[in-house]
């Protein structure tokens, strides 16, 4: 890689991506004109609220989930219908049926980490025809089964994955997305007829190592995925219940202190965990991110002290 890039900065990146879409493509068991790539899935889920999204029915999406879908729909003025959770906090595919002009979701979701299975999904796509139903698969590889093998069964699935998260390159900006080509088309007419961002050569040459060094990938998800049980397993003796969370985080309550307690007292002490106020139904939930094991150490540590002093 190293060697590639000395030789390739003075020259503009390949437009079309065309050695990290065939990688992508080969990886997934799909044809080349079935992927899209993009400056991060953030670049991606921009391009497919323009493409795909912008009809004069609502978005449905889950009123707990990812923020940055309602900005999307402000910035394309894009009628949005937020579902709530069922009372568990999980989504329940039934809710998103009837008119609309399209279905987003993470899966699994964030913050509560629940997953959804190919069936549920399955569902979801068979009672939204005529729509583009997105699945966003920013945390599917912990744990999760992608969506990506009924791209060849339903031409109104786009699904969304990123190097961000299980492969730990969020600085590179590497999104993309899987889909039949009809749909990949539109988001390239979008994409080329508002902007010419292509990846960076750094941003491809990267990717293209990251998706082919499968074992390293295997590896570093089974150790999160091993954190997050243990983790679990620490934080309920503690007195904490939690969603069953499938991603790289945990989303936690405590049985006798406020969530916005605990976060407090933890950041006094340099630990950030997330206290997310946007929804009253989870004023009382923290998103803990797995740490490496020395950081989950430091967190139940500080909590066992915390929680035996109040
Ligand atoms: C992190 C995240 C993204 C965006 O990731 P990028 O770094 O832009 O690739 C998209 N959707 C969800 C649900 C996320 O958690």
């Amino acid at each position: 890689m190293q060697g590639q890039l000395c030789d390739s900065l003075r020259l503009y990146p390949d437009p079309n991506a065309t050695e990290l879409c065939q990688s992508l493509a080969k990886r997934a068991g799909l044809a080349v004109d079935q992927v899209f790539v993009g400056n991060g899935s953030d670049e991606v889920l921009a391009h497919t609220f323009q493409a795909l999204l912008q009809h004069s029915e609502p978005l449905l999406f889950p009123d707990i989930s990812y923020s940055f879908y309602p900005v999307y729909c402000g910035l394309y003025g894009i009628d949005k219908r937020e579902v709530p959770l069922a009372e568990d906090l999980t989504i329940n595919v039934n809710d998103y049926q009837g008119p609309n002009g399209g279905v987003i979701l993470p899966n699994p979701n964030a913050p509560t980490g629940e997953l959804l299975s190919l069936v549920a999904i399955g569902q979801l796509l068979t009672a939204n025809p005529n729509r583009v139903v997105v699945i966003d698969e920013a945390y599917i590889d912990f744990g999760g089964q992608s969506a990506t093998q009924l791209v060849p069964q339903f031409d109104n699935l786009l699904v969304v994955q990123t190097l961000s998260k299980s492969r730990s390159l969020a600085g590179l900006r590497v999104g993309f997305a899987f889909g039949q080509s009809h749909l990949i088309d539109a988001l390239e007419r979008v994409k080329n007829s508002f902007n010419s961002y292509p990846l960076s050569s750094e941003a491809q040459a990267g990717a293209v190592a990251a998706i082919e060094d499968e074992d390293y990938f295997q590896q570093t998800c089974q150790a999160n995925i091993e954190q997050r049980e243990q983790l679990a397993g620490q934080l309920k003796a503690l007195g904490f219940s939690m969603t069953q969370s499938h991603a790289n985080f945990l989303f936690v309550t405590h049985r006798s202190m406020e969530a916005a307690a605990i976060a407090a007292a933890l950041r006094q002490q340099g630990i950030i965990v997330r206290h997310l106020t946007n929804s009253p139904r989870i004023t009382n939930y923290l998103r803990i991110s797995v740490g490496s094991a020395s950081d989950c150490e430091m967190l139940v540590q500080a909590l066992t002290e915390l929680l035996s002093s109040s």
